[in-house]
């Protein structure tokens, strides 16, 4: 069983029937603690405090601080019961529902064990259930006194390209110059039915940047399209705020704004038929339920940006890959760079075989540091950073006179014991990093070989084969014009 920390807190209730001492509690405390390999690094105490005073609780106060603390000092907070850590229900739920939450603190009484029954698991759920309602009901009142503000006409959010504010709480006033851009957006979308992809070129082509000195991209011309500010109206209530999700059209407030507008009623009705006439939801991308083995590891030419499939289907029912520059998508490349994965398919694996027959390979030697070792080998030496903490911590309860030297002993014990296996793993992780020392060009030869077998295949999904391929090569740029292909090996060291 692994340790745990805790710290332990103990109140006495000046009109409680079933009163027990702080020292009969403190007992209990420990009591627990040893028998579920609990290392309790301090005790706090509130004695004696009634009437108006209990809003205070200095104890209480100080242990949810350190409880809170960004290098995660305790596990658990153990109290004799749960009428002691806190006053009230109301009190109980807010204060184990955030630390259970945010810091992944449990609040367990001794005396009252809820995990174990239907009963604790039935409360717990009324706990998450009365959490959410507090914070439904929170939400709701911010919600409120944003719509009447909305409905008001006040101006919550920055303007949109085209718009300044000069007074603060006053309507934004017209930018001649960007109202110019706004105007061509909506008339080469409308009158001339420009798509949203060539209006972005074109904006870029002229050098002109959006509200946030950004070149246009595809969506920046499809969000101005949609925005009723430009003809005076104002929209609230169209995205979630945590998740920017947009919401039901239903759900959204438009109502008429004060701001001056840049294009007409008219022109704007006209803009949303064409839209709602011409847009189709982008759905499940086929991309990612039909993913090529090649995704992600080809690059664009001319820009370098990645490209992107989009899955074809030939008469015969095949399907098939076809990309393209990505860049080329967002109006920010100048060729589409487009190539059918049959094709490449073949270029590659004829471009691998002909490097295995040859055994001529260029390759980029890397550090040896694969992601998940990397991790592993932090994250090991972070618990052996809060180790210290932890010793410094029994060390200052045992110099305070709250634990007795056995009680010092037992703890830090415990603790070396701890480190001890975090040193033994670390130790293991750098012996495995350095087990190889053949020729770097053979091993890469070797694993060239392996992913090659995993290609020709067919046991393995394009997933697996994709990954296999990352492992080992970086990139891969086919250039159609001059009909060359480059792979980019690496091997880590
Ligand atoms: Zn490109």
């Amino acid at each position: 069983m692994s340790v745990k920390y805790a710290y332990g807190y103990i109140r006495v209730s000046t009109h409680d029937q079933e009163e027990i001492s702080p020292d009969s509690q403190e007992h209990l405390l420990r009591d627990y603690a040893a028998k579920n390999n609990i290392v309790i690094l301090k005790i706090f105490t509130d004695l004696g405090i009634s009437g108006r005073k209990a809003n205070k609780r200095p104890g209480f106060q100080e242990m949810i601080g350190l409880a809170k603390g960004d290098d995660h000092p305790v596990d658990q907070i153990l109290v004799w019961k749960f009428s002691r850590f806190a006053r009230n229900q109301e009190e109980s739920i807010v204060y184990k529902s955030l630390l259970k939450k945010q810091h992944n603190v449990d609040v367990v009484s001794v005396s009252e064990p809820l995990s174990d029954n239907p009963f604790g698991s039935l409360i717990e759920r009324i706990i998450e259930w009365m959490d959410e309602y507090y914070s439904i009901r929170l939400s709701g009142e911010v919600y409120r006194g944003m719509k009447e503000n909305a409905l008001r006409g006040a101006y919550q959010a920055r303007p949109p390209l085209g718009y300044k504010v000069v007074e603060h709480g006053k309507p934004p006033v017209i930018v001649p110059e960007e109202a110019k851009i706004v105007r061509t957006i909506f008339e080469k979308y409308t009158n001339e039915g420009m798509s949203f992809f060539d209006i972005a070129r074109y904006l870029n082509s002229l050098g002109l940047k959006t509200s946030h000195g950004k070149p246009f991209e595809r969506r920046s011309v499809e969000y101005i399209i949609q925005n009723p500010s430009y003809c005076g109206m104002i929209r609230w209530n169209r995205t979630e705020n945590s998740t920017n999700r947009i919401k039901d059209k239903d759900e959204w407030i438009v109502t008429e704004g004060q701001q001056p507008a840049i294009i007409s009623k008219e022109l704007f009705e006209s803009t949303q038929e064409r839209f709602k006439a011409t847009y189709k939801p982008v759905g499940k991308r086929p991309s990612s339920t039909y993913k090529h083995w090649l995704s992600g590891l080809l690059k664009c030419p001319d820009c370098g940006r990645t490209l992107t499939s989009t899955t074809m289907k030939r008469v015969n029912g095949e399907k098939y890959s076809y990309f393209s520059c990505y860049g080329y998508s967002k109006g920010k490349c100048k060729k589409p760079n487009g190539i059918s994965s049959l094709v490449l398919e073949k270029e590659v694996l004829a471009s691998i075989k002909e490097i295995l027959d040859t055994k001529d390979i260029v390759y980029e030697l890397r550090e040896y540091q694969p992601t998940e070792q990397f991790d592993e080998r932090k994250a090991i030496t972070e618990q052996l950073e809060s180790l210290t903490g932890k010793e410094e911590r029994i060390k200052a309860s045992y110099r305070e006179g709250i634990d007795t030297l056995e009680e010092y002993k037992a703890n830090k014990a415990i603790i070396q014991k701890e480190r001890e296996s975090f040193e033994q793993q670390l130790k293991e992780l750098k012996k495995a990093a350095h087990k190889s020392d053949q020729d770097p060009a053979d091993s890469m030869l070797q694993k060239v070989r392996s992913v090659y077998d995993i290609l020709i295949s067919n046991n393995y999904t394009y997933v697996q084969k994709n990954e296999a391929l990352k492992q080992i090569i970086d990139k891969i740029i086919y250039d159609r014009k001059n009909d060359s292909l480059k792979i980019f090996f690496f091997l880590y060291r």
